[in-house]
């Protein structure tokens, strides 16, 4: 079984914190340990170094959109990330900023998102003098109706030149634009993709895909080689049993098979799907990022506001649910319920968790969630069969098993 992929909830609340909730910013670390982080809110660095994250093993954020409790703590983590605090306001007198060495064919850290997020990083950058010891890039996702710039114009200090532009295809996706190669046999392991999803702003959605994996070698396979050892070798095969190690290859050919002396055939097991995580910033509604994220094994969705009569003092007694839904939608987000309606639309198992730290009336609240979540999936498809619901807390994984 391949190692699990965790997600690491860093901040769950929204614009305001509390003081078991930070904001928004997700981990996910996948088995090469490479961590990639959704959405910077203020304070994410806190979070990293108290959860159990290697900061030396982010390697790309992605940015769904530029509210400020997403990004506002992307500069002092950069800074973090690369030594890069106590600037001085002439830069020639900062040895970070003597590189006598042209930009390493890779930057430290890649960075993706919406329109505006380079000049963000630019501006905050600048204005605060901070002068990065190691190289960063930016590449926007852009909308066709995003003006053209070219990245490469006015990059600060430290920002590597490869940045790009990355349009949207026809079918309004932005497709396989980053990968990871599995480190042992270079394969490329997972890929990540961007759809738009609709809030108050241009926002999109990300989709983590792993390659299809070997599939299962049948147990049977390495007694009926035993069984025809000897006769093996002397056609040739010296060592049989290699033929199981090959399978197990990522490389190995779909027509490989390994002929038997009685005349049967052992072929190799068809690929078996790799695991999918969505992961969706703000939104009031993501059905445009539906054919990237069908059959999602996690699907991570926000759920703002809820109906919550008896048990949340700020649901007045005259309210109902579709009042709530009316309010939550205009403002870009969405409700538990949508979040269960949305799994069900992809066909997802929907996670998020069911409690928060020690204070009771929280802890009911997120059970009461969940309900509302998983009794929309239930009214769509009369039953809960495959759906597990998780209210997110910060720090607490979520395992994602192979
Ligand atoms: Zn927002």
């Amino acid at each position: 079984m391949p190692p699990s992929i965790t997600i690491l909830p860093l901040g769950t609340a929204s614009a305001v914190p509390s003081l078991t909730r930070n904001h928004s910013s997700l981990a996910v670390i996948l088995p090469s340990s490479s961590t990639l982080i959704f959405d910077v809110g203020e304070g994410t660095q806190h979070r990293i170094q108290r959860f159990p994250l290697k900061l030396n093993k982010v390697e790309k954020i992605f940015i769904t959109h530029l509210h400020g409790d997403h990004v506002f703590g992307l500069c002092p983590l950069l800074a973090t990330l690369m030594n890069g605090a106590g600037g001085t306001a002439d830069p020639d007198a900062d040895p970070r900023t003597h590189d006598a060495d042209a930009p390493p064919t890779k930057p430290r850290i890649e960075i993706y998102g919406p329109k505006g997020l380079r000049e963000y990083i630019r501006a905050g950058l600048t204005l605060t003098y901070t002068h990065l010891g190691d190289w960063y890039v930016v590449h926007e996702l852009h909308f066709p109706h995003d003006a053209p710039s070219d990245p490469t114009e006015h990059c600060y200090l430290k920002e590597h030149p490869s940045g790009t532009n990355i349009p949207q295809d026809p079918q309004g996706f932005w497709r396989d634009f980053a990968a990871w190669t599995h480190p042992a046999h270079g394969n490329v392991e997972f890929t990540i993709s961007a759809a738009e999803i609709k809030h108050s702003v241009p926002s999109v959605g990300y989709v983590l895909t792993e390659s299809p994996r070997p599939g299962k070698i049948p147990r049977d396979y390495a007694a009926r080689i035993s069984k025809h050892k000897e006769a093996l070798q002397r056609s040739g095969h010296e060592n049989p049993m290699k033929f199981l190690g090959l399978l197990q290859a990522w490389d190995c050919p779909e027509d490989a098979a390994l002929e038997l002396p009685d005349g049967t055939r052992l072929t190799k097991p068809p690929r078996v799907r790799g695991r999918k995580i969505t992961v969706l910033g703000d939104t009031c509604d993501p059905s445009p990022i539906i054919p990237l994220a069908e059959y999602s094994d996690v699907l991570v969705h926000e759920a703002t506001n809820a109906f919550l009569p008896g048990l949340d003092p700020a649901t007045k007694g005259t309210e109902t649910y579709e009042a709530v839904e009316e309010r939550t939608k205009s403002r870009g987000h969405s409700t538990p319920e949508m979040a269960g309606r949305f799994a069900h639309a992809i066909n997802s198992r929907y996670k998020d968790d069911d409690a928060d730290g020690p204070d009771g009336a929280a802890k009911k609240i997120m059970v009461r969630i969940g309900v509302c979540a998983m009794g929309s999936w239930m009214t769509a498809t009369g039953s809960s069969e495959g759906l597990r619901v998780t209210c997110a807390r910060d720090g607490v994984p979520i395992e994602v098993k192979g």
